[in-house]
């Protein structure tokens, strides 16, 4: 049966961003809120990929939030299920169940100039109504298929990445796997053993580095639990390092050299086979493409059962797979490795503003928020992990955490301007931001680097990662600065200016 319920505050999405900002919310006292989730559990990122081998690459202790420390992170990069289950933890202590609307996809979120409130619309009927609404739909949350002619007409099997199929078993099968992306390169050396033929169908080659993996010891653990401060300053010194790499991605990119030889290294001490070699290494400045970690992707790929088709898929022929190369691979099964939508977030084509057109529609030529958080024209909309707030090297939690700050003092500030308020970033301000992010964009190894990759859109515009640093990210969210924001009233009817002109009176 429909429902409508009227919350302080909708957040869509329980991964790291939902989650934080629920965590939050009661912190500051705010308990009128749900939080709108599409599948049938938290966990976002960490629930949808199970893929073999999937983990961060980034240190767990730093890969998790600063006000949830886990001294029991098993491995120094944790494995999917593990952090999967430090969400559903964090979901338990924070006492966040009873705010959770699982199986609530949000089909479309609607600002009423009215009311001065967001209504929302979820696929299984329910409405809800919100003063403001917190967008945490995630920068990888939906897989993108590439539109390969004859894809769609191929008899095996066919799965995507972050939807991988457990139930098909790999054993002896002609496996494909496309793309060689941050999944696909911790897949291949899961399934390779398993396969009867693998291919890897490759565009750009990786930069890829040794990954420092280990598993954590009984000790460490013990001390993490024991002396809190122990774990505080592992966090403290796995950012710190992290910081000091930032200037030579987003000044001087030729500094980046020496990391390449590292890289090149790691792959001669898997790689022996020149020709192989030739075909695995990168012809642009590393950094400009995420920076991927593993001990086990190179030797992998110099087993005999593994063949690299570095001219990348361009048809399929029934169950032959056409290189742009001319070559023809025959396979069982294809694995994409394909990504995610980022630069078209599909929430973006779900959200109507104030004027009636949606934030896909207002982002058309390119995507852009102020402080990576709110649209002109999108009143009390925030999103988290917005345009510009991605890193290519640390931690995303601590760019969730500084925009989780900014929530805060949106709502805080709401509050001040009392009664039915609502802020509207003004288009200046968004403006000014954006300007100012893609100046700074300009010398970033992203864009002078020498490849296209995800973090660009359809214009060539880097419109996905933050140029600086994380401390310099934490301060320009530390507050809302009203300046940059329209306030807006409800609009005075003529009841409401009677009882103003009648208290007036009195
Ligand atoms: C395989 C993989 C590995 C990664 N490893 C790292 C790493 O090591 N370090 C790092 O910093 N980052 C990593 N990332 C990036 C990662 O996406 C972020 O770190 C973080 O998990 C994002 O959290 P989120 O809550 O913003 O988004 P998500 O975790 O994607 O959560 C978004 C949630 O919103 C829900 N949702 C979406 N649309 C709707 C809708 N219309 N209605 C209702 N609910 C909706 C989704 O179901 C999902 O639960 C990785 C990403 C992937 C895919």
């Amino acid at each position: 049966m429909a429902q409508h319920e009227h919350v302080r505050v909708a957040v869509i999405g329980s991964g790291f961003g939902g989650l934080g900002a629920a965590v939050r919310l009661r912190r500051e006292g705010v308990t009128d809120f749900l939080v709108l989730e599409r599948a049938g559990s938290v966990g976002g990122t960490w629930r949808d990929n199970s893929y073999p081998g999937c983990a961060c690459d980034v240190p767990s202790h730093l890969y998790s939030f600063s006000f949830a420390p886990n001294p029991d992170w098993p491995r120094t990069f944790s494995g999917q299920q593990h952090i999967r289950a430090y969400l559903e933890h964090v979901a338990d202590t924070f006492g966040l169940r009873p705010h959770l609307r699982l199986d609530h996809e949000v089909t479309v979120m609607r600002w009423d100039n009215d009311e001065l409130h967001w209504v929302i619309e979820t696929a299984n009927g329910s409405t809800i109504t919100a003063d403001a609404v917190v967008s945490a739909t995630g920068p990888l949350s939906d897989p993108k298929l590439p539109d390969i002619p004859g894809l769609a007409a191929f008899p095996g099997k066919v799965f995507h990445s972050a939807q991988w199929d457990h139930d098909y078993d790999l054993s002896g099968k002609r496996v494909a796997v496309i793309g060689t992306g941050a999944s696909a390169i911790q897949i291949v050396p899961e399934i390779q053993p398993k396969a009867g033929r693998l291919t890897l169908f490759q565009r750009t080659p990786p930069w890829v580095m040794p990954r420092m993996d280990r598993a954590i010891s009984g000790a460490e653990k013990w001390l993490h639990r024991a002396l809190p401060f122990t774990a505080t300053a592992r966090r403290g010194l796995l950012w710190g390092i992290r910081e000091l790499q930032v200037g030579a991605f987003t000044k001087h990119p030729n500094q980046l050299g020496l990391v390449e030889s590292i890289a090149k290294s790691n792959m001669a001490r898997a790689v022996k086979d020149p020709a192989l070699r030739a075909k695995l290494t990168p012809s642009y400045r590393i950094g400009c493409k995420r920076i991927l970690l593993s001990n086990a992707y190179y030797p992998a790929l110099a087993q005999p059962n593994v063949d690299v088709v570095d001219s990348g898929l361009s048809e399929v022929r029934g169950s032959t797979l056409v290189g742009s190369d001319g070559s023809e691979t025959e396979a069982d099964v294809i694995i994409l490795g394909t990504g995610f939508h980022v630069t078209d977030m599909p929430i973006a084509s779900r959200v109507v503003g104030a004027d009636g057109i949606t934030l896909a529609e207002s982002w058309k030529d390119e995507m852009q928020a102020l402080r990576g958080a709110t649209a002109a024209g999108f009143p009390n909309w925030m999103t988290i992990i917005g345009p510009n707030t991605g890193l290519g090297n640390s931690s995303m939690i601590l760019m969730i955490e500084s925009q989780l700050n900014y929530m805060a003092d949106y709502l805080r500030q709401l509050d001040v301007l009392g009664g039915r308020a609502a802020l509207d970033a003004r288009p200046s301000a968004v403006g000014a931001w954006n300007r100012r992010v893609q100046d700074r964009m300009k010398r970033t190894v992203w864009n002078t680097g020498g490849c296209t990759s995800w973090y660009l859109d359809a214009n060539g515009r880097n419109t996905t990662v933050w140029p600086g640093t994380t401390a310099e990210f934490r301060r320009a969210t530390r507050s809302v600065d009203l300046g940059e924001y329209e306030v807006i009233r409800p609009p005075v009817t003529h009841s409401t200016a009677q009882a103003v002109t009648e208290e007036a009176a009195r």
